[in-house]
């Protein structure tokens, strides 16, 4: 089978690095052969990427003509859309129904920034003297890194290569080594949107090598990374040693609560999505449930319901809940967790098991699993397992409920089910969560800003802030009166 080409430093060519190859998660088959980015690869893109950004064409470029390109770019991506979601099934094994949904959120991503970018607005700050007045201009900061993982890979990468571009940077892509697709059909839409060559490079490969050497380089000035927080940690310390900005976003063990009041079916349906969608594979996922023992038995038991009548199957089936996992690899950890949960006193009241219909033998599939009869203590509350495992604990009283859902090193996101919005409110702000659904789980706005507190990350992405992340200030100074210093007199 032939190489995919990379494209990179504005030409599609052939990686200079390993071959690998892109699967379906659903049957191991493959989708297609590629070589790596080699270190040279990375050297040549850093490097036009450093020439394009600072091409007097594209730096005097005013903010409309750069809305023009990423418009365009949101057009082909939604005229694409069936397709992509296809490929995006074919590279990471999500269903159908929620690929069509990432590739939406990537065309309105490149038009939020598009119009973003041509309306931000500037202010002068109060004026100190008659003398001098001062303002602020926002600049690009240049060559940059955006490294995604394989859970979401074309909202993903689009929620920060669109802002870096519509700021006016040069954007060097390094996707996860399992889903390279999106990436690679990204960098084909903005070259047919018309964006100048350079400033987009895709650098697949392995994250210790290329990536390691993307983030090394000198003239890389941000890294934006979305994946663990091990791996976020150990840039976070190389960007400390450089200097340059970091923004991550990291892991999540979200708690969500549901309150004596709730709507018993809104909160199990939220609660069965928030969970068991993307079969778990979501930094957000809503992992750890706590119910007031008031309402622990109908709670559980529709939301078992729910829960045992979810379809597993090919994802690029109609009416499909829940894909493969990612790869053997991440299943069989899953399934480590699972057995640790037993171990550690855990009920398994469904799931636990890899399915044993023989349709699904030749992929990653882990049975939707609810457990209870463990603490929030237990090692499976506290680590993220990022597969489709709730462990769900009636509470009592608020005060060791809020105690407990913030008993965890993540701070991502979190869900409260109940009819009492004020009470909700007062819930969320005790809540250390960079995100809380209010009796909704998992929905998304671009102009609405996303990120984590603690350890789930750093900076926050989407909104007008998402924008401002990559762009630096400069500030100015210009005598506005004909005075002299008289200082060296
Ligand atoms: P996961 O998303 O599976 O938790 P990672 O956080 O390791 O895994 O991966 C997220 C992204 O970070 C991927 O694109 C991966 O290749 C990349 N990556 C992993 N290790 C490094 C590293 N040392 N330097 C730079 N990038 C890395």
């Amino acid at each position: 089978m032939e190489n995919l080409k990379l494209y990179l430093a504005g030409s599609w060519r052939e990686g200079g690095g390993e071959r690998f190859c892109s699967t379906f998660p659903a049957d191991g088959s493959v989708n297609g052969w590629l070589r790596a980015a080699s270190l040279e690869d990375v050297e040549l893109a850093v490097e036009a990427g450093e020439r394009a950004w600072r091409d007097p064409h594209w730096r005097s470029m005013p903010g409309h003509q750069r809305a023009a390109i990423l418009h365009r770019a949101g057009d082909l991506i939604a005229a694409r859309l069936e397709p992509l979601a296809e490929l995006q099934t074919r590279d990471n094994g999500k269903p159908l129904a929620e690929t069509r949904g990432l590739v939406a959120s990537a065309a309105a991503t490149a038009h939020y920034f598009a119009a973003a970018c041509e309306v931000l607005e500037g202010e002068l700050p109060p004026q100190r003297s008659r003398e001098v007045m001062t303002f602020s201009t926002w600049e690009p900061i240049g060559v940059v890194a955006a490294i995604t993982p394989w859970n979401s890979p074309i909202a993903s990468e689009m929620q920060k290569v669109a802002p870096a571009l519509a700021a006016g940077n040069a954007v060097m892509l390094k996707p996860a080594e399992a889903t390279p697709l999106m990436a690679l059909q990204l960098a084909a839409i903005f070259e047919e949107a018309g964006l100048p060559p350079g400033l987009f490079s895709v650098l697949p490969g392995k994250g210790s090598i290329v990536g390691d050497a993307l983030v090394r380089h000198p003239l890389v000035k941000k890294i934006s990374f979305t994946g663990g927080t091990r791996t976020g940690r150990a840039l976070a310390h190389i960007a400390a040693d450089r200097l340059i900005g970091t923004s991550l976003e990291l892991g999540g063990k979200s708690p969500t609560i549901v309150l004596a009041d709730a709507d018993i079916e809104q909160a199990a349906r939220g609660i069965c999505y928030g969970i068991f969608s993307s079969a778990g594979q979501a930094c957000i996922a809503g992992a750890r449930l706590f119910v007031h023992r008031s309402v622990w038995r109908p709670l559980l038991d529709r939301l078992l319901q729910l829960t045992r009548g979810l379809r597993l199957g090919n994802p690029l089936q109609a009416g499909i809940h829940m894909g493969p996992l990612i790869s053997p690899q991440h299943r069989q950890s899953v399934a480590d967790y699972v057995a640790l949960a037993r171990r550690e006193g855990g009920e398994i009241l469904c799931g636990g098991e890899i399915p044993a219909d023989p349709a699904l033998a030749a992929g990653n599939w882990f049975q939707p699993t609810i457990i209870t009869g463990l603490s929030n203590a237990a090692q499976v509350c506290q680590e993220e397992i990022f597969g489709p495992v709730l462990v769900a604990m009636p509470f009592d009283d608020e005060e060791t409920l809020i105690a407990a859902a913030n008993h965890s090193v993540y701070g991502l996101a979190a869900g409260i089910w109940t009819r009492d919005v004020t009470r909700a409110l007062a819930l969320a702000a005790r809540l250390e969560a960079g995100t809380v659904w209010i009796n909704t789980y998992k929905v998304f706005s671009v102009s609405t800003p996303f990120g984590g507190v603690k350890q789930s990350g750093l900076g926050r992405e989407k909104g007008l802030q998402g924008l401002r992340a990559w762009m630096q200030q400069k500030s100015i100074y210009l005598a506005t009166a004909p005075t002299i210093n008289h200082w060296s007199d």
